[in-house]
Order: C-alpha cells, then sequence, then structure tokens
C-alpha cells in the first residue's frame, strides 16, 4: 500500500488541473478558470482565498504562483474549489450553458412592444431599452447578460418574499386563517374577497396587505423597517438592496385603491391590520430597489430551500420557501398565470417595474427585467425568455429528467457521459446481459465504443465466452468483428485466449463472410438486422 504521505493533497491536484503541465499558475490564469466554472471572485464563500492571493501576489516578481504558494492560497476555501473544478456543481458544464443563455438573451433583445409603466414617473422614465438577465444557481454559480447592474423597484415582486417572511414568522396554518390559496381569477388590484371574506391569495394586493400585516414590525419610519431590510440582504446574500423614496412618496400619492383595500379587509376583520400604523408599509416594500444580480441570489435562495447559496445561510424555513414556491406557480403571473404554468411550468413573480423572479426549483434564481409591459402587466421580454428557456432545457416542472427528450438537460455533464456509457456497455458485455446491450442498442448508443485500452464490447463478450452477446454484437448491431485493442489484439485472440471454443466458432464463421463494405457504417443493414432481433 502507498503511504498516505505520498497521496497528492486536494491542493496538489488543484495545482495540477489548473496549471495543465506549466510549473506556475499565472493569477489570471486561476481566476479565469474559477470563473469559468461559474464561481465570482467576490463570492462571500471564497473570502480567505481572495484576501491571500491579493497577499501573496504582492511577494512575487511574475504575479503567478508556484505549487507552494497556490497550495497556501486555496487552502482555507479547498473543499469548495475542490467541488467546482470537479464538476461538481448543479450545472457541471457551466460555459455552454451560459453561451445558450447570451443567446436567449438575445432574442428578447430584438422584441419591441409592451408600454413602460407610466402611472407615477418614477417608473415612467425607463428606456424600453433596458434588459438583463441575471443568474444564480443553488452551488451559487453565476451569470449575468446585460443591464443587471441597473436598480429598479421590487414592486409585486416582492409580495412571494413578504408572504415567506410571513410564513416564516408565523407559519403557515395562522398565516391562511387570513388569505386563501386559490388563484382569484381577477385583476391583481380588484378590491374583491373569497366568500369567506378572505383574500383570494397572497399574490394579489388585497391578499399582499394582509402579508404586510402580519410581519413583526417594532417601529414605522420614513423608510422600510430595518429588519424587512435585514430580510432582504440575507435573501440576496448581501448584495445591493436599495429603497426608492421618490417612488415611495408617488406610490402613496396614487395607491388610493391599496388604501381602500386597506379599509375593506378592516371592514371585514381580516387579520388584525391596524391601518394607522400599518397604511404607508406596502407601499414602502414595492420601492425596495435591486439590480438583476441581487435579486438573481433572493430568488437562487427560494431555489434552495431557504439557504442563501452565496453566504450557507439560512434564511427561510423550508416550509416557507415551499408555500411561497407553489403560490407564485399559481398565481405569480397576474391573469397570465395559469397559461405561464401551462408553458413554462416554474414559480415566478412578475412586477410592475419589468422584473419576472423565475425560480427553477433545485436548481437556480433568475431574474430577467425589461420595462416594456404586455396588457397583462408582464415584461414582453421577460415572458419570452422564460419560455424560451423551457423549450431549450427540460425545467419545466413536468418534464421528463429520465428519458432524454429533444431538450438539454444541463445538469448531466457533457464530458463525461461518453465515459459512463463506455462503462455501461462493457460493463454488460462482461456480465453477459443481453438485454442492457438491446436497449442500448435501441436507444442508438454506439455499440463499437472503446474504452482507455481501446477494447470493446465484442472483446470483452469474447473474453468471457458470452456467446449470446457476441451473436447480438456481430449479427444485430453489425459491430467491426476485428478491432484491436492497444497490445493489438481482436476478440478471436480473446476467445482463443481464454478457451472459449464456441465463440471462437462464431467470431472465424462471421469472418469468412465478413467484407468491408457491410461494415457497421452501413446502417440500413443493421437497423433491419436490429429490428429482427430485438
Ligand atoms: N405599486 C403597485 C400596486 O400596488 C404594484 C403593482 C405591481 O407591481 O403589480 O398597485
Amino acid at each position: 500500500r502507498r503511504k498516505a504521505g505520498i497521496l497528492p493533497s486536494l491542493e496538489d491536484l488543484l495545482f495540477y488541473t489548473i496549471a495543465e503541465g506549466q510549473e506556475k499558475i499565472p493569477a489570471h490564469k486561476f481566476t479565469t478558470a474559477l470563473k469559468a466554472t461559474g464561481l465570482r471572485t467576490g463570492d462571500p464563500r471564497l473570502k480567505e482565498c481572495m484576501e491571500m492571493l491579493k497577499v501573496t501576489l504582492k511577494e512575487t516578481s511574475d504575479g503567478a504562483l508556484d505549487r507552494h504558494l497556490f497550495k497556501k492560497c486555496v487552502q482555507s476555501n479547498i473543499v469548495l474549489l475542490t467541488q467546482a473544478f470537479r464538476k461538481k456543481f448543479v450545472i457541471p458544464d457551466f460555459q455552454p450553458f451560459c453561451a445558450h443563455i447570451d443567446d436567449l438573451y438575445e432574442n428578447g433583445k430584438n422584441l419591441s412592444g409592451g408600454q413602460v409603466a407610466d402611472y407615477i414617473p418614477q417608473l415612467a422614465r425607463f428606456s424600453p431599452d433596458l434588459w438583463g438577465v441575471a443568474l444564480c444557481t443553488v452551488d451559487g454559480q453565476r451569470h449575468t447578460v446585460g443591464d443587471t447592474k441597473v436598480p429598479f423597484c421590487l414592486q409585486s415582486c416582492v409580495k412571494p418574499l413578504k408572504y415567506a417572511i410571513a410564513i416564516h414568522d408565523h407559519g403557515m396554518e395562522y398565516v391562511h386563517r387570513f388569505i386563501g390559496k386559490e388563484p382569484s381569477g381577477l385583476r391583481f388590484n380588484k378590491l374583491f374577497l373569497n366568500e369567506e371574506d378572505k383574500p383570494h391569495n397572497p399574490m394579489v394586493n388585497a391578499g399582499a396587505i394582509v402579508c404586510t400585516s402580519l410581519i413583526k414590525v417594532i417601529s414605522f419610519s420614513a423608510s422600510v423597517p430595518v429588519q424587512v431590510i435585514n430580510f432582504m440582504n440575507k435573501l440576496a446574500g448581501n448584495e445591493y438592496v436599495g429603497f426608492s423614496n421618490a417612488t415611495f412618496q408617488s406610490e402613496r400619492e396614487s395607491g388610493d385603491r391599496n388604501f381602500a383595500i386597506g379599509y375593506y379587509l378592516k371592514e371585514k376583520k381580516v387579520s388584525t391590520i391596524n391601518l394607522g400604523l400599518f397604511l404607508p408599509l406596502p407601499a414602502q416594500l414595492c420601492s425596495i430597489e435591486v439590480t438583476c444580480e441581487s435579486a438573481s441570489v433572493m430568488a437562487a435562495t427560494l431555489a434552495n430551500g431557504g439557504f442563501c447559496p452565496i453566504t450557507g445561510d439560512r434564511v427561510l424555513s423550508p416550509e416557507a420557501v415551499r408555500n411561497t414556491l407553489s403560490l407564485m406557480h399559481s398565481c405569480g403571473m397576474y391573469d397570465f398565470s395559469g397559461q405561464f404554468a401551462f408553458h413554462v411550468g416554474l414559480p415566478a413573480k412578475s412586477g410592475v417595474a419589468g422584473g419576472i423572479l423565475l425560480v427553477v426549483p433545485n436548481v437556480m434564481g433568475i431574474m430577467c427585467w425589461s420595462p416594456p409591459l404586455d396588457k397583462l402587466g408582464n415584461s414582453v421580454r421577460g415572458i419570452q425568455f422564460c419560455t424560451d428557456l423551457v423549450s431549450l432545457f427540460n425545467f419545466h416542472n413536468y418534464d421528463n429528467l429520465r428519458h432524454f427528450a429533444k431538450k438539454h438537460d444541463p445538469r448531466r455533464e457533457g464530458g463525461d457521459q461518453r465515459v459512463k456509457s463506455v462503462i455501461n456497455l462493457l460493463f454488460a458485455a462482461y456480465t453477459g446481459d443481453v438485454s442492457a446491450l438491446r436497449r442500448f442498442a435501441l436507444s442508438s448508443m454506439d455499440m463499437e465504443q472503446r474504452d482507455y485500452d481501446s477494447r470493446t464490447a465484442l472483446h470483452v463478450a469474447a473474453a468471457e465466452g458470452h456467446t449470446e452477446v457476441v451473436r447480438f454484437l456481430l449479427e444485430a448491431c453489425k459491430v467491426n468483428p476485428v478491432p484491436k485493442d492497444r497490445w493489438g489484439n481482436t476478440p478471436l485472440d480473446e476467445a482463443i485466449h481464454f478457451g472459449h471454443h464456441d465463440v471462437v466458432t462464431i467470431l472465424r464463421d462471421y469472418h469468412n463472410q465478413y467484407s468491408p463494405q457491410d461494415s457497421p457504417a452501413n446502417q440500413q443493414n443493421a437497423e433491419k438486422n436490429l429490428d429482427g432481433m430485438l
């Protein structure tokens, strides 16, 4: 056995992976490789590594790290770094995935149409050309494209967040004493309650007003209560969360409908609303500002069961997250909710500023933002992006993940799939499992694949003496009967070497008939034979 000390450490393995045969790793090469995994150098989980890198680079003359210095830099965050470079993140091949996202972004960019909301000047002044998409996976992989650093107000996108806070603070049973769970079929700001005199759900204004009244606020002031802001900061992993006082003032001035809903709720004794204290609060929460980038982390916290991916903080209970996603799924997109659930099949919430907070549960959070809205109040480009996203990737809740259809599954590793398929193929040949081989052939697997030693399924089956497998591979799959492995051996050599006489006979007979024109390239023939044998 090897002595433990001789085994390379994780740090060394990481060094070799990134150095690609060089003695030293230039700092920019390290950060470029890091970014390709989806991690950002500003990720709070890499703080120690980045600080050490800065200090260490000052000591070097050429800005490059040898094995020793590299180890010093990476050792405090080695677990996360190893995960990233071993492709253990939810999107293992992050770069190709991002290239697809950029294409979808471009599709959206070409769209015109829609109207920028103009009921308050703060919204009316936004250019209709603004368009940004940011995503954050449950492992904290980040990608952004377009106007992703421009602050805008959450508006109705805050509704699922405040509902989540209410559930987190009080539990489902209590919150739903005052609010239903059913789509209303009515405009979001309708002054209307269900048959039990409750708001239909927390995603319409009446329900959101009740949620707001349930948030434990200690004191009210001119701005958003500090514990709500703290909460938003935690959801966003301490990325940008602001407040637009101008929007708040305008919302308050133009918010008669919401005040009316508030008084109506008071009349119906829904919740314990103390209107004097609470009336400005819904408008304050609507005026909380985010950027696409920070909001994508918020959505990712929802995708990640309430844990913020980039800080690891537990922000919400699993119950709060599940309930929030369920209601976003059924009620999040105004009067388009049913169609969105049908076509996109993902929980989302849109707002009048043009944001769509989209969650791919257990995979990623996305914020798309573009101010022009369609007739139902959803961002025109945002809707297009969401629709395109699920036509390309199998993210729809009811897409099948086991049998590959036409869609991509970015959760699977592209490069390794071939390795896995060779292993499965050779293992089936080794154990003599003809029915597994039939399935592989049927799913168009290349039955002539070779392993590291250039051995094929036919080599393995011949060496093991599995006559039925040898016949199937030759006659049904029409594999090349004389492939050579790295030692120059053919399947026939193997059968002779291990004394499997019946296999020798099959191979010889077949070999005598075999002519190069009848090679595996002759697909039609192979398929005809397959039909007969499967
Ligand atoms: N400020 C708007 C309202 O409360 C929010 C609208 C929205 O984003 O849906 O009516």
